[in-house]
This record gives structure tokens, sequence and C-alpha cells, in this order.
């Protein structure tokens, strides 16, 4: 069944919602109308009954095992996205005249900014935008004022394709927005208070957002804020304050069986690490017929982008990739060019098919380069 099935399906390098594991969505396609004799489908049931239950507490154990996060942290299944927390961040943990610290490296983080301006007193601790958001800051580059609550960052910008390769030393903890490459490299979790991101990349389908929050820090949150904005009010409802997004986390729960199956976040760091290479050296050994404009040390394992000679080879490299099934390539409308995300579950014979399909298409347009 899965091979054939998989002779279907697409090299789909989609920026979000992406790939999921093929044998996920099997799964869950197997039990989706009766789950397991109950005579109806999980997404039917009350989220508070033990079908849901069960399988909630599980997600949310296996979360914490296969990211390696300590016991001092809880694990939070939201909704709205990964932008919500963009108002929930500064809204909860902003107090008392403290000041929010951002690093602006791209799309996201100006969003954070933006966002984030509406709640509190926030400042821009180094700005990526003279050069083009093409590489993060080193700790040195940080401009950290008094009175800093935390430091922001984007860990990978998924628009630009840059990633922090390595942390900020700082002395303020660190707010991550790991949306497009969560779980897909260890944390130093002592430098952090919070981590949040949408599912829709890494993790299962769109409608959850997972946060990691410190538990010592919730007893400071801000108070005078709808319920649903407070952090504190839903670790100590377990998620469940309100009806949670079902089968988002049902889900979840399988991407996370699966990852724990391939050998867990070190296969995960290891894959993504040779996924991107792959591609990476396509592009290097181009003789500059590809390029990827950002700073080698900060280059994306998950969000890989480059450009073609020109717009219209870029053109015909999009149709014609399309044509042989290597969808999504394109890149973020804001910025053009081309764009290859190749997420945990994206399988590395997809990736191997494009650096080919690359090749391919370099030596049959070469010398239309001008
Ligand atoms: C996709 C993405 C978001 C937005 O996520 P939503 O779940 O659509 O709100 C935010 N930040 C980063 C880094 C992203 O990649």
């Amino acid at each position: 069944m899965s091979s054939n099935l998989n002779s279907h399906r697409k090299h789909n390098f989609s920026a979000g919602p992406c790939t999921l594991p093929l044998s996920v969505l099997e799964q869950a396609q197997q039990e989706f109308v009766d789950y397991q004799g109950t005579g109806m489908s999980l997404i039917e049931m009350s989220h508070r009954g033990k079908h849901f239950d069960a399988v909630a507490n599980e997600a949310m154990a296996l979360s914490m095992e296969i990211f390696q996060v300590p016991d001092d942290f809880s694990v939070l299944f939201l909704q709205g996205g990964a932008m919500l927390q963009f108002s929930m961040v500064p809204m909860n943990l902003l107090s008392n005249g403290q000041k929010g610290a951002y690093v602006n490296s791209g799309a996201w983080a100006d969003g954070a900014i933006t966002d984030a301006k509406e709640y509190g007193d926030i400042y821009t601790a180094w700005d990526g935008a003279e050069n083009n958001y093409t590489r993060m800051p080193a700790t040195a580059e940080l401009e950290m004022q008094d009175n800093t609550r935390y430091l922001h960052i984007t860990t990978n910008e998924t628009i630009g394709g840059i990633r922090f390769p390595e942390w900020p030393q700082v002395d303020v903890p660190l707010i991550g927005d790991m949306s497009s490459e969560y779980m897909a490299r260890p944390l130093p979790w002592g430098k952090f208070d919070l981590v949040y991101g949408g599912a829709q990349k890494n993790l299962g389908p769109a409608g959850m957002t997972v946060v990691f929050i410190r538990k010592s820090i919730l007893a400071n949150t801000n108070k005078n804020i709808g319920r649903y904005l407070r952090y504190d009010i839903h670790e100590s409802n377990k998620s469940m304050f309100n009806t949670p997004p079902v089968f988002p986390i049902y889900m979840f729960g399988k991407v996370l069986k699966w990852m724990k199956k391939q050998g867990g976040l070190a296969a995960m760091e290891t894959l993504a690490a040779e996924k991107s290479a792959i591609l990476y050296h396509a592009i290097d050994d181009s003789d500059g017929y590809y390029h990827c404009p950002v700073d080698v040390a900060c280059r994306s394992q998950m969000n890989i982008v480059f450009r073609l000679p020109s717009e219209q080879l870029e053109q015909k490299f999009l149709s014609e990739s399309a044509q042989a099934n290597f969808i999504n390539l394109k890149g973020h409308r804001s910025v053009g060019g081309c764009r290859a995300s190749i997420y945990n579950a994206l399988p590395k014979s997809s990736v191997d098919a494009l650096a080919e399909f690359m090749a391919t298409f370099r030596n049959d347009n070469a010398r239309d380069n001008g």
C-alpha cells in the first residue's frame, strides 16, 4: 500500500503546511472513521473523555522526551498560530517598565516586533536590514539595554533562509520563535524561558502552536489580560482550558512516534545536516549558475534559498521542475527566487532527486546564461 501510494506523491518543498510522514497519514486514514473500535472518530469525541485524554497526555510526554526538555518546563498546545505568540509573549512577560529586546533577522522577526510594540517597551538589539537579512548577529553585535526582560530571537528565518549557527550569550533569558526548525536541532534549555512555533512545518497539521515555557516564570506573568491569553491558565489546565486543537494534537502524537522511530532529535539533526548539504553542494558546485545569497555560516538547514542567473531562467526552472513533480519551489513573494523547504518529514530521496534535477537543468540551460 505504501509504495503504491508513494508513487503518486509529489516531491513537496512547501514552506508550510508541508510534507508529513506517509506512514503517519496512512495510520490516521486507517483509524479516522472508527477510532480503536469506539464506533466514532477521535475528532467526534469529547476532549475531556478518556480516549482523547490519553492521546494528549502521550503527545505531551513524547514532546518533552524527544525534544529533551527539562522537567522545569511545561508544554502547551495552543491555537492562533505562531503569530498569536508575537502578542502573548510581551502581554504575559513584560511588566513594570521592563523592556523586550528583539533581533530583527527578517520577515518573521519583523512581525514579532510589530506586534510586541502594541504591548510594551520594545527595542531592536540588532537589525539585519543593512545586509538585507542575509546573516544572524554574533553576540558582540547585540546592543542590549538595562531593564531588559528577554531577548527574542527567530532561530530560523523561513523566508530569508538563515539560522543562528550559535546561540546568543546574553544575561537575559531567550525567547525563541522556532517554527521552521522545531525539533530539528537541540536547544540549550538553560538559556531559554520560552520557545514557540506553529506545528505546520515540522510537527503536524496547521491549527496548533506548541509552546515550551519555564514553570518558574508563571507566577510572575501578567494576570490582567483575557484568560485565553494567559500562559499560567493554559499550564494549570494542562492545555484544556478551552477546547484544544484535537486533530492536530492527535497527528502531532503520531509524528512524534515517527520521530522516535527514526532515532529522535539526534537523527532529525543529522538528517537536516545531510539533506541541506546535498542542496548547498548542488548550488556551490554549479560554477555560479545557482547562487545562495546568504552568509555561509548562517545557512538554514530547513529553508534553502537560491537564485538562477536571471528571472527568466528562474521562471523556466520553476515550471519545468513542477512538471517533473517538484512542487512549491518558488521563493516567498517578498524576495523572489527559489526556495526548497526540507523539513523533517521530507524524504532524503526527494532532496537527492531535486539535486539531480538541478544539475540536469543547468546542463540544458547553461548556455542561455548570456
Ligand atoms: C510560519 C512562521 C510563522 C507563522 O506561523 P503561523 O502558525 O502561521 O502563525 C512565524 N514565525 C516563523 C519563523 C514561521 O516560519
